[in-house]
């Protein structure tokens, strides 16, 4: 039987919420604060979000710091097969795998991305490397790669060349198609965390939209776009169409949003009721928020999309529906592949 995704995740949140129970409600609903005690929280995007949230907490618990946690939590989606994140995410026009990825720090705000990095098993890894290792904020395309292998990170082979070479014997009919986004044909992880200590980091990573452009860069690589972490505030990441992601800023305006008061869920609410009111695409933008704040309140929003994200705490971990604007169709598990733009 064809099962949606829709399906999926209905079976898989019941099971999580059947399994165990919200200690006394506390952090469990978006909107409620936390109780310090179930420090850290962990929010992160789709139901693949809970695997990545169960390493995060295990970081957390064994040792690590914020940033392992954010780091081994996203390297749980890039090493697991996933149709649209890591090496086995969806290829761009020419048949090649670019990957794009970011991290950010609270303390001291640093951040470190890349983008269009190919043959590179974790651009998570080395998103962090570039904001640990260089003075700068983002590496793309060969400069990234070449990076990562004097990093010393797991790489694979790439043949650009005659990769190439097919992709110019296609372009030509593939110019007289006009690229379309298709429902269904990406996804990111993206993950932050409130620490025991009350700081925050976050990161994200993508294979991007199928059938992109090569070369393109989506919102995920850019701080403010697909990520945004202001330790003062609070944290949101993206998930979904980036090009209607990026042309505002998407992430930064619901931190911005939180930094004048509204809740998470509210400021992620919000940031797109107002993204909609001057796109020509009203709310069918295909895009998703999750955020969290530094009080331990959380909250996500859709345009567009039907959306779930994970919640872990020490005490918890579900899976929950994102409230939406507009209508939110439901976007088809398993069917990534093999869409075309
Ligand atoms: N935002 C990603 C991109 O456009 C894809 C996704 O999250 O669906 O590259």
């Amino acid at each position: 039987m064809k099962t949606s995704r829709r399906t999926f995740v209905a079976r898989s949140a019941l099971g999580v919420a059947g399994g165990i129970t919200l200690a006394s409600g506390r952090g469990a609903e978006p909107g409620t604060p936390t109780n310090t005690a179930t420090r850290p929280l962990i929010v992160s995007t789709w139901p693949f979000g809970r695997a990545a949230n169960a390493t995060a907490l295990k970081t957390l618990q064994s040792g690590g710091s914020l940033l392992d946690a954010v780091e081994q939590g996203i390297r749980e989606v890039e090493s697991s097969r996933n149709p649209s994140v890591g090496l086995s995410g969806l290829p761009n026009a020419a048949g090649v795998v670019q990957l794009d990825a970011s991290i950010m720090f609270g303390p001291g705000h640093k951040a470190g991305s890349v983008a269009a990095i190919e043959g590179i098993r974790h651009p998570i890894s080395a998103a962090r490397r570039v904001m640990e290792q260089t003075p700068h904020v983002m590496l793309a395309g060969e400069g990234a790669r070449m990076f990562a292998l004097e990093q010393g990170l797991e790489s694979v082979e790439i043949d650009s060349a005659a990769r190439n070479e097919a992709w110019l014997r296609k372009r030509a009919a593939e110019r007289a198609a006009a690229q379309h986004h298709t429902a269904g044909n990406h996804d990111t992880i993206a993950l932050l965390v409130l620490g025991a200590d009350g700081n925050l980091a976050g990161g994200c990573s993508t294979s991007g939209w199928a059938g992109k452009l090569p070369g393109r860069v989506g919102d995920s690589p850019i701080v403010g776009s697909g990520l945004y972490v202001d330790n003062e505030v609070g944290a949101a990441g993206a998930t979904g169409l980036g090009e209607n992601i990026m042309r505002y800023c998407g992430t930064f305006l619901v931190v911005e949003l939180m930094r004048q008061g509204l809740p998470p869920q509210e400021a992620c609410l919000e940031a797109l009721r107002r993204m909609s009111r001057q796109d020509p695409k009203g709310t069918a933008l295909a895009v998703s928020f999750v955020a969290l704040d530094k009080h331990g309140r959380f909250g996500s929003a859709s345009a567009g999309q039907a959306f779930q994200f994970a919640v872990t705490t020490t005490e918890d971990s579900r899976l929950l529906d994102s409230p939406g604007i507009g209508s939110l169709p439901v976007v088809p598990e398993g069917g990534n592949r093999n869409i075309r733009p």
